[in-house]
Formats: structure tokens, sequence, C-alpha cells
């Protein structure tokens, strides 16, 4: 299934006419035009306008927006409106809006106030999206759904009765019964055997810490709770409009909602993404959330929010200079999205969002902001032939959510200053300053295709999982602190790395977590290089002592308390950290020669290099002009010059090139998400 009504690129944004009186809305659809937007997402928090009282819907404006939309050859994101229930829902039905883990209500006022395990919010969801199907799943500016808004963005979870119920429908389900899940829960430890599942409540707050496998449960079930409300308002549209694809938008690499779930259940991914332009770094970080995003259903995605410049909720909102809203715009394209769009596209007179960016700005059409639009709108035009194509990466990072859970459950672990984004980003970052081309891949993924593969982390490893890794036959980097407990969080016998001890040649005698402002030397690379955060007491040997003869020590730490022993190993294939040092960069470098992975192309240092087809993507994110020398030369399609050998790219400025001697161009755009990468 695809957006086989709209092609090229994808430009627009959030739309909320409900805003504003009708008046304006002719200069919105005439500026939109203008600006070359072809999809605009509505609809989105106007459940308490489309049903003002129960069962009563006042449909005739939206009737007219798409209408005008349509007239303007701007196609509708609709949103099924179930991201905020209106004030009547809640009033009359109180038991709706959620609870925080210290059992206090959580009051109308906000967003999201819904108890994601309330029938009555689910029933009046589906209600809604039904009515909203029937009524404009014939429109010819309907293009693709938009269920509710950023799940999990305000309420993740809910400590309710309700929700608790529904938490123990779901542990019958996992456990089977509850002997089943005192043994999975290890409820031995402090007294807490059950005798029936009603005595089991969500982790709310309590004297002190909780039982992690109640903790890691919980999040399971939050993810798959929220989930259900997405799939309940799904089989509704599924059932009305078979052809239009559903998706709802994510929020980068987010905690709270095991994405690689999610992603098998919609038809498209999409993703809101805000770097803060203050942070020098927030384009490699947005990069790994992109590669992600592509990652997740193997296809191109859709950047459907992102700010024009400052976003309203950081401490201090920093604006985009001038080319970084039309760079990051070109970088998701760079990273597979076939589409981006903008939160939002006039600025809020009012509301908590009213300081938020958007491509339309407060000062009108005679505003920077609104020129940028415009030059936007244009440069996406260019790129359209880009929409569809494929990017091909032989470099995979494992990212898996139960494991990230189990990693960063609060105080029951050696150091809480493990955190899995930052150890995704200790890899992500060299790789992506090398130019390679990176995908991500959950546990037990497809591995095929791959010449490296790297477990920043994998604190849970099953058995299962550590078959799937000695069954890859390229490369693999395995992180400290992995395989050290099973599905259920409990401790793998004979210490860590458990089941991966064979495959990695070491057993794990004593984690040796630093505090903050402690540093552990390493020798690597014939330098001593500073570990961070974590370390550890390894043996090159096996849990009952005898001796992994085919491991090599490839560095060991140099003073301190672990003086002499080994850091880093090497078996086979297959290498391992029990540390985190302060740059992976030389152990990157040999593993990459070793499987023959080349960059997309040799840039220097602040230049981002992608390739998606036929076309490269030259991304200068620094403020000075940089010399690149072009291995093949290309047409540029943003300038429609034709490049060869050195060329210098401007500061915050890129090329896109389609290269000369790659063979036949694809011509068709008409189904930009149809396909399916190179693999
Ligand atoms: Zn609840």
């Amino acid at each position: 299934m695809g957006l086989t009504r709209v092609s090229g690129l994808l430009f627009g944004g959030d739309y909320n006419p409900e805003q504003w009186p009708e008046h304006v809305w002719d200069e919105d659809v005439r500026l939109m035009a203008e600006a070359g937007v072809n999809m605009a997402t509505v609809a989105v928090f106007s459940w308490s306008r489309l049903e003002p009282r129960p069962g009563e819907y006042d449909f005739g404006w939206l009737d007219r927006v798409m209408d005008l939309l349509h007239a303007n050859g701007v196609a509708a994101d609709l949103a099924t409106a179930t991201a905020t229930p209106p004030p009547w829902l809640v009033r009359e039905h109180p038991q709706v809006l959620p609870v925080d883990a210290t059992g206090t209500r959580l009051d109308f006022g906000s967003r999201q106030s819904y108890c994601p395990s309330s029938p009555v919010f689910r029933t009046a969801t589906v209600r809604l999206a039904r009515a909203m199907a029937e009524r404009y799943g014939d429109h010819p500016a309907l293009a693709m759904w938009h269920i509710s808004n950023e799940y999990a963005d305000h309420t993740l979870e809910c400590f309710c009765e309700e929700s608790a119920r529904h938490f123990r429908r779901w542990l019958r389900e996992r456990h089977g019964s509850v002997d089943g899940l005192n043994a999975a829960w290890g409820t031995s430890c402090w007294g807490q055997h059950y005798t029936a599942f009603d005595q089991v409540n969500p982790p709310r707050k309590a004297p002190g810490p909780v039982n992690p496998a109640q903790l890691l449960d919980w999040r399971r079930f939050c993810s798959d709770a929220l989930l259900e409300c997405f799939e309940l308002e799904r089989e509704v549209l599924r059932e009305v409009t078979p052809e239009i694809p559903v998706t709802t938008n994510f929020m980068s690499v987010l905690h709270g909602l095991d994405y690689w779930k999610w992603a098998e259940a919609e038809d498209v991914v999409s993703d809101d993404a805000y770097p803060d332009p203050a942070d020098p770094t927030s384009h490699v970080t947005v990069a790994l959330s992109y590669d992600l995003m592509r990652s997740l259903r193997r296809q191109p995605w859709i950047l459907l929010e992102q700010a024009a410049s400052a976003v309203s909720w950081r401490e201090v909102n920093a604006p985009k200079p001038p080319g970084m809203m039309r760079l990051h715009s070109l970088q998701a394209v760079a990273h597979g999205a076939d589409g981006a769009m903008f939160f939002q596209w006039r600025q809020a007179k009012y509301g908590p969002e009213k300081f938020h960016s958007a491509l339309l700005p407060h000062g009108g059409v005679a505003s920077r902001g609104w020129r940028d639009t415009l030059a936007l709108g244009a440069d996406l035009k260019r790129l359209a032939e880009v929409a569809g194509t494929p990017t091909t990466a032989h470099v995979a990072l494992v990212l898996g959510w139960d494991s990230w859970w189990g990693l960063e459950a609060p105080e029951s672990m050696p150091s809480n200053r493990l955190r899995l984004k930052e150890l995704l980003q200790a890899w992500y970052g060299p790789l992506h300053a090398a130019g390679v081309a990176v995908d991500l891949v959950p546990p037990l993924g497809d591995l095929s295709g791959y010449r490296v593969v790297i477990a920043p982390n994998l604190y849970m490893c099953t058995g299962e999982q550590a078959a799937w890794l000695e069954a890859f036959p390229g490369h693999l980097v395995v992180g400290p602190f992995s395989g050290v407990v099973d599905s259920d969080d409990q401790v793998h016998e004979g210490g860590a790395p458990g089941p991966l001890r064979a495959l990695l040649g070491v057993t794990v005698d004593e984690f040796w977590p630093l505090p903050e402002g402690t540093v552990q030397s390493l020798r690597l690379a014939g330098r001593a290089v500073p570990a961070r955060t974590w370390a550890e007491w390894l043996r090159v040997e096996d849990a009952s002592g005898d001796t992994f003869g085919d491991t090599e020590v490839l560095a060991r730490y140099e003073g301190g308390d672990l003086d002499g022993q080994a850091a880093i190993t090497r078996r086979g294939n297959a290498v391992y950290l029990g540390c985190l040092p302060e740059d992976v960069t030389p152990v990157l470098t040999e593993v990459l020669a070793a499987a023959g992975v080349e960059p997309v192309a040799v840039v220097p240092e602040g230049v981002e290099a992608t390739r998606r087809g036929d076309h490269l993507f030259l991304l200068n994110h620094t403020t000075d002009p940089v010399k690149v020398d072009l291995a093949e030369p290309g047409t540029d399609l943003l300038t429609g010059r034709d490049l060869a050998g050195p060329i210098e790219i401007p500061g915050r400025d890129a090329v896109v090139l389609r290269l000369a001697n790659s063979g036949a161009r694809r011509t068709d755009t008409e189904s930009p998400l149809t396909n399916e990468g190179e693999r």
C-alpha cells in the first residue's frame, strides 16, 4: 500500500483551521499552493469540535476544509481526531482520565487526558474513527489516515483500577498461572509471593524499589495497551477504507513504545523529530532516529513533524539560523524520508504552542521564515525523483526495547549511568562521521546483507538471541553489560555474557561501574584511551575456569584497579568490549576494514554523506565552506549543475547528486512508499 495520490516528496504540515476564522482559510490554501505544499495533516485535536455532544457530529467545517485543500492540490493526512477526548466525555465518565503512580487522577485541560485501558475511551475513539472513515473515505483529498497523535508523549501509563485489571489480564496471558508469574518475577525475594492474580497491581508508588521484573512487564504492558488503542481504530479504518494507508506519528528513539512491534501494525512509518538548534551535535543524534525510522519497515518513511525554527517546550527555545531548516529537511530525505513536513502550517495565536515556529510565521509573508518555506518547497520539488529510492547499509546496530527497559530499570542496577541512547550514539557517532550507512535491527531480525553487526548493549539476551548472533557469518561487536539476564530479567548463571560466553570467549568476573569523574585508562591501538562510566573485570575463560585458548586480548586496562586486565577481546570475528572507551573509532576502523565496509563518500568533518539509490547526498552541517572531492561525476538536483572532481559546498548547504555512472534511473515516483529496500 502506498501514497498513490501524491507523487514526489511530501511537503506541508499540521493544519489547524479550527483555530482561525474561515476567511483566513482562503489565504491558507492560496499560500499553500504558492509554497508547493502537497499534504496537510488535519483534525489532530478536533474531537471536541467534531463531536460537540455524544454521538452528535459537526462535520460541516471539516467538509469545507477538505474541499478547499483538494481544490488547491493539497492532499489530507486526516487524523481520526482521537488524541484528546472532549470535555463532555471526561465529565460524564471521570474514569477516562489517567491516574499517576501516586494515585492522583490527572485532570482535563492539557492533552492526552485518557486512560489507555478505559473501555469508555476506547469505545468512543472507535465510534469517532468510524464516523470519520464513513464521512471522508471517498473524499478525493484523503491520502492517509493519522491515528491519534504522538502516543506516549504525555500519557504512557495509567495506574487506575481499570488499568490494574487490564494489566492482570495481560499477565495471565503472558504467564499462564499465578505460579508462572511468581517464578518469572522471582517473588520469593522480599516476600512477594502471590496466591491470586487480583493481588497483583501496577507498580504504583511503594516504600522502596519495586520488583524490577514487575516493572519490566509493566513497560511491555504499557506499550501493548496503547498499541491496542491504535489497532482498534486501525481495524475500523481498514474495514471502511482498505485502500488508504494508516500511520501514527512516532517520536524518534522513544523509550516508552516498542516501535518494532508498532511499525508492524501500521502501513507507513512516520516520525516527529525536533533536534535542538542550539546543540551542534543534534544532527548526529537525529540521524540515528531517521535511520531507525527507515529500518522499522525497511521502507521509505515520512518526517511528519519538525520545527521550521524554534519549538516551545525547551527551557530555552533556540531558533534555527538561516539554512538550517532546509538542511535538516534535506537530511531527513537523505536518510530515507519521502517527505519533510512540519508542525505546523500557520503559527498559532494562542495556546501552549503559540511560540512554536511554523511554515507561515506570525510575521506573515514578509518574514524570513516564509521566504525559507517557499525556497524549501521549490527544493523538495527538484528532488521528486528521490522518492521511493532505497538505502543500502552493510552495518546494523541492534536495538531491542525489552533489553532497553531492563537496562534502565531504576534503583536496582550496578549503575544508573548506562543509558541505551548514549551507548547507541557511542557507535553511531563515529559511523556517521566516517560516512558509513547504518541500519537498525531488532533482536532476532533479518541479518542477511549485513557485514558488521554491532550490539552496543544487549543486557537482556536469551538463548535464542545468542544462537541468532552465533549464526551471523559476518563481524560482530558486542558492548559491555551484555548477556546479563534472560527475558524475565533473571541473571544467567555462570556470569555474563551468559549465553554469549562461548561466542565471545570471555566471562565477566565482576562489573566495575565507574562513578562520575572516575577514569579507567586502557591501552588501545598503541595509545592510552580513557574509559568512563563502565568497566568489567574480565576472565578469558569459561565459567568452570577453562581458558578460551583462542580469545585474543585487543586492549588491556592500564593503571587503576583493573591494571593489566583484559578490556577488549576478540574471538574469531566477534569483538567484546567490557568497557566504554571514550572513542571507539580504533575498534570500529579495524572491524570495518576487516569486513570490507566502505564509506558512502570520503568527506571532511561536519559533512554528512548518504546515498539513496543513485543519489548521493552531501550535507555541510558546519557554518564554513568545505571542499569535497567527488569520486563520481553527477548532476546536482538542487541547482541543475553538472559536477565532477573537487567541489566546494557553502556552510549549511547541500548537494544532491544524481550520479552519472549509475545504472538506469528510477522513473516511477507514483507509489513512493511501496518499494522494499534493495536487500
Ligand atoms: Zn487507567
